[in-house]
Formats: structure tokens, sequence, C-alpha cells
């Protein structure tokens, strides 16, 4: 069964066609700069586009005519990925007219991405109609987080409103847990890291998420690349009390001007790693609050799943950073968890398995694949006795 993966952001559109359930990667590519004048971008494996891209409407259209031109890949069937799917969907659906409804519904929890989420799907449903269709949530593997985890304390009312914890990252947590699972039957208690440019941890006690980082909105939680992660609300308070600053102002601050590149003026760890070699100053702070962060969630889902099993890196920086995963996992040997120098270098050398011969707890460093799991949610709703 061929599957295409659509992951549609506000400006963007990308896709994966994979073979399922083998998970053979067909083709794949992305546009860009959907809705800007003129300089919209479709990359093709084997051309490109460069022109006016209105919608996604119109990237469908020629994704459309590009796949009828490859015979050999006829679509069966098109899993999307949905950012919110609040606390009316706790697995993947088939879309149907009642399911957009409510993925609609949600767009004021999630106003930069259901919207896109949900042209993606009109665009397909017109350009590859009868093909079934399925959504598949970010924040659907964290329906598992108990009450007492996921509420916050304010009065009850909000709480009834939808004021909750939802979480997100949920994809590529939950790919993590099966490939641990898959991995290590023992491990039951398991850190999943997704270190990118969004970042988060997720506590997930078998095969389940029960406690996680972000939260109402992804802005909690790790130091990211843009993000503040956690800060004190009354920070908030004093920006608008005592210096008028505006919603949009305070949102642009802390979801584009903080986190890594608010402390050193980048975003990317690759030149934050080059800064730190040469010891600068703000390079070298950055870093420790960066992984001290971390630690600190490590250490709290520790205390919350009574041990650690095994500690999963994954995503750009979590993938290719040796530098954090060291400064990670120094000075956990209370956790019975010790790093291998050498294997840390290079994990792909050693199929991603990172720990020292006598470490308790296993260090994995696995490649997240979001598509392949958005491929693999599909396949099952649609082929649900297949396993
Ligand atoms: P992602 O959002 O998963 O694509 O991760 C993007 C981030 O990964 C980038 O902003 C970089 O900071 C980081 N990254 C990618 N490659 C490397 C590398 N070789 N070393 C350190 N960080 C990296």
């Amino acid at each position: 069964m061929n599957i295409l993966v659509l992951n549609a952001g506000s400006s963007s559109l990308k896709w994966q066609l994979l073979q399922m359930p083998e998970g053979k990667l067909l083709t794949k590519g992305l546009a860009e700069r959907i809705g800007e004048r003129d300089k919209g971008r479709i990359i093709f494996p084997d051309r490109s586009f460069e022109g006016d891209l209105p919608s996604h409407t119109r990237v469908l259209e020629k994704l459309k005519s590009y796949l009828d031109e490859h015979a050999a890949w006829p679509i069966h069937a098109i899993g999307h990925r949905v950012v919110h799917g609040g606390n009316e969907f706790v697995e993947p659906v088939r879309i149907n007219e009642k399911v957009k409804q409510k993925i609609r519904s949600l767009f004021n929890l999630a106003p930069l991405h259901n919207p896109p989420n949900l042209a993606g799907i009109e665009a397909s449903e017109q350009y590859f109609p009868g093909i079934p269709q399925v959504a598949v949530f970010d924040t659907a593997f964290h329906q598992t987080i108990p009450e007492f985890e996921h509420r916050y304390a304010i009065p009850e009312k909000f709480y009834r409103d939808g004021i909750r914890q939802y979480g997100f990252h949920g994809i590529s947590h939950s790919y993590i847990a099966k490939q641990v699972m898959k991995k290590s039957r023992a491990a039951v208690k398991v850190v999943s890291l997704h270190l990118g440019n969004g970042a988060s941890a997720t506590a997930i006690l078998n095969g389940k998420s029960v406690a996680h980082s972000m939260g109402f909105g992804p802005l909690s939680g790790l130091i990211m690349g843009t993000r503040s992660g956690d800060i004190d609300p009354s920070v908030l308070l004093y920006w608008m009390q005592q210096l008028a600053m505006t919603a949009y102002e305070i949102s642009r601050i802390l979801n584009k001007e903080s986190g890594l590149r608010g402390l050193t003026g980048y975003n990317d760890m690759r030149e934050l790693e080059r800064l730190y070699e040469k010891r600068e100053a703000r390079a070298l702070l950055a870093i420790r609050m960066y992984v001290n962060r971390i630690k600190k969630y490590i250490g709290g889902y520790a205390a919350l799943m009574n041990g650690l099993d095994a500690l999963v890196f994954t995503a750009g920086i979590g993938e290719h950073s040796s530098l954090i995963r060291k400064k990670t996992c120094e000075d956990l040997d209370y956790l019975g968890l010790s790093l291998d120098a050498e294997k840390n270098l290079n994990p792909q050398l050693h199929d991603g398995l990172v720990h020292a011969e006598d470490s308790r707890v296993k260090i994995y460093v696995i490649p997240t694949n979001e598509e392949l799991e958005i491929a693999a949610q599909t396949y099952q709703v649609l082929n649900p006795h297949s396993s």
C-alpha cells in the first residue's frame, strides 16, 4: 500500500511517499514560501519549480501531476500530520466531514498550525478524490498523561474550558517509544529527548506518555532554538503591567527571540558548538543552561517513574551533537547512567547504543522519522487487523 504523507505548515508543505508496511521510501519533496508572491519553490527529486504558489491547493495540483508521471507509484492512501487534536482525538482517525469540523473547531488552540493542516487536507481531497485520508495528531500520544499530571493548579472552570497540558512532538515520541520497545523489551521506564529546533522531553512508561515538558502550547519545558522554554508567568505580567507590552510583542519575544538565540544571537547548535570550543562566554553559559534544563527533566521523570531504564536522544541536536549528549549525561551516575565516550562520538557505528558496558540505564541515539510514523499509523487505521 503506497501512502502519501503530507505535513502542511503555514507556508510550506513537505511530503513523502512510502510503501507500507515495508516502510520503503519511494519519493519525497517539499514546497516552500507558499503565499509569498512569485517566491514559491517546489523541490522534486529530479527537478524544481520556482514561481507563484498562492496556496496549498496549487502545490497539490503540481504534486498530483508529478505523481501522475510515475505510474509505478499509485497512491492508495494519504496520511496528514495535524498538530492539535485537543481532547477530541486520542488516536489517528479516517477523515470525514465531522473530523474536519472538529479540526476546525480547534483553530483557536493552534492558530498557526491547524488552519494550514486543514488546508492540506482539503487540497488533497480536491486532487486525490476518493482516496482514503487519515489525520495523525501530534497531541494524541500525550492523551495518556493522567489528570494529576496534565492539569494546571488553576480554578477548575478553566480546565473545563480546555486549559490544560496537551503536549506536542507526539508523533516523534511515539515513534521513539516503539523503536525502544523493539530494541529492548526490558526498557519499561524511558525518557525520550526530542532536541531539534523545537525541543521536548517525554516520560514514557510501558510505551505510553505519562509526563511531558510542553504544555497548553509548545513554549514550555526545555530551552529551544528560539523559544524560551519554562519561564515564570510573573515575567509576562510584569511586561504587561509595568511596560505595557502587548500580547503580540510578548509572543514574538518568547517564540522567536528567546532560547539559544536570545542567549547568544545564534539558534543553530553547530554555531554554538564552534563558539563553545573557543570558550566564548555566552556559548558556555547557553550550553550550561540548555543542559541543566534537560537534566532537571530527566531527574524529575526518573522520580515520577521511580527509576529509569533508557534515555533516548533524537532530532537534529539529539542525533548529531555529541557535546550535548556528553554534557547531559555527566554526573548522572546516581541514576546508574554512564555514557561511553568513544561510542558517543559515532553512535551509528554502534547501532545507536552509546552507554558504557556497566551502565544500568541504556542510552540510545535514535534518528526520529515522523513521516514513517504517520505512514505506519495511517496504515494501521486502514488495516486494523494487520498486527
Ligand atoms: P530539527 O529541528 O530536528 O531539524 O533540528 C535542527 C537543529 O539541529 C538545528 O537547528 C541545529 O541546531 C541542530 N543540528 C543539526 N545538525 C547538527 C550537528 N551536526 N551538530 C549539532 N547540531 C546540529
